[in-house]
């Protein structure tokens, strides 16, 4: 995590935001929207300011939120929790994450199977926890596992299965085969099942299936997601974990020590946005959807491989059409070539597997239609 010089090496995230404000590209690197979310959930966190809710929330969160997360649960998903002691409000998804590999993971004889590509936190908190990192590989272009290479990666050694779903950075969406899969390994050697679900609400053929409605999985579930994706609000940090009291009690004790509590004023606006109608959520999967299939039709004329994404912001490309060897290279030079910024793929994996995805890219959707129309122009005339 440090350079040789001692600084900290920054995130290809901000790495690469950076070059798109440094050359003036257009950003479809960094999943963050060019607009904010809605209106009744930004006026109600200027109310809260005004309102005078500015000093410590509870330790576990404001209760009217709690409750919010837990009728959110209900609504969509079937699950019935208990506010004061299922759920617990943390500073983003990040901070849950984080809390939840600590309190659960400990040294070298702990094992953690994740999903390789993996959204960058993951490697660098089981690296905190001192545990071992256990990647199965998702493949081009559907990026579903394989369930054999699944059930050897999955020991007695395996303290936590890790899922993302739908997936960061490849946009897919785990079929019922895997999900069932994961809970029967979960089960066969006690494994926790931690799930990261930050993009619930951007399943394109929905709806969602949280791993947690499996039967077999709610008692050794923790689920994790956040306000930021699903508001368009990535910049508000308000995140929340759900799952047996025992488990998120467990997150608790370790989540006070590392922030104690977020932003008050966040809270009872991320709980009025839990509370918006059915017709919110559903445009909100309709617009990205939109936004990919838009995005997709820019980069297959662009000359690219295109997967498919049943969800999330983004949409992973195959760029050797286009003469790239090493996406990370491909990547560095596109901003010049082309005035656009993409995330290589390689940035998500352990250094011994690179070569697996040597030549793959991931683009956001989550932007302007008029942004994504100029990306796939600019795109298009790399190969003119
Ligand atoms: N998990 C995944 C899969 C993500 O893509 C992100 C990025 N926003 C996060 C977690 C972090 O979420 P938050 O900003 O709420 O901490
Ligand atoms: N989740 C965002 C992405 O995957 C970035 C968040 C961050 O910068 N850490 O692009």
């Amino acid at each position: 995590l440090l350079a040789p010089d001692g600084s900290a090496v920054p995130t290809i995230f901000a790495e690469m935001s950076a070059l798109a404000a440094s050359t003036g590209a257009l950003n479809l690197g960094q999943g963050f929207p060019d607009e904010d979310g809605p209106e009744a959930v930004l006026e109600a966190a200027r109310r809260a300011i005004a309102d005078g809710v500015n000093q410590y929330a509870p330790g576990r969160g404001f209760p009217d939120l709690l409750a919010a997360i837990a009728e959110h649960q209900r609504r969509f998903y079937g699950i019935e929790l208990d506010p004061a002691r299922e759920a617990l409000v943390t500073v983003g998804a990040t901070e849950a994450l984080a809390a939840t590999l600590l309190a659960f993971v400990d040294g070298p004889d702990d094992e953690v199977v994740v999903f390789e590509p993996y959204y960058d936190s993951y490697a660098a908190c089981v690296a905190l926890s001192g545990a071992r990192l256990v990647p199965v590989p998702l493949r081009w272009p559907d990026f579903q596992p394989d369930l054999d290479q699944l059930a050897a990666a999955v020991t007695d050694r395996t303290r936590m299965i890790l899922v993302n779903d739908p997936h960061n950075p490849t946009g897919t969406v785990f079929s019922r085969e895997v999900l069932d899969e994961i809970v029967r390994l979960a089960h066969r050697h006690d494994a926790l099942i931690v799930t990261d679900e930050v993009y619930e609400h951007l399943v394109f053929d929905g709806p969602h299936v949280p791993i947690a409605t499996v039967p077999g999985a709610a008692e050794r579930t923790v689920s994790i997601s956040s306000a930021g994706k699903t508001f368009s609000l990535t910049g508000w940090k308000t995140g929340w974990v759900t799952g047996p009291a025992e488990l998120v009690s467990a997150v608790l004790a370790v989540k006070q020590f590392l922030t104690y509590v977020g932003g008050s004023p966040f809270q009872p606006a991320v709980a009025a946005g839990l509370r918006l109608p059915d017709t919110f959520f559903a445009s909100v999967a309709e617009e990205m959807a939109a936004k990919a299939r838009l995005l997709g039709t820019g980069l297959r004329a662009a000359g690219f491989d295109v997967s498919t994404p049943g969800g999330s912001y983004f949409t992973v490309v195959d760029a050797s059409p286009l003469g790239a060897v090493d996406a990370d290279a491909f990547c560095r030079e596109l901003p010049a070539r082309a005035g656009v910024v993409g995330i290589p793929l390689t940035a998500f994996v352990s250094p011994a597997h690179r070569e697996r995805y040597a030549t793959l890219v991931r683009f956001a959707a989550c932007k302007r239609v008029e942004v994504l129309a100029e990306a796939a122009e600019r795109l298009a005339a790399i190969s003119r």
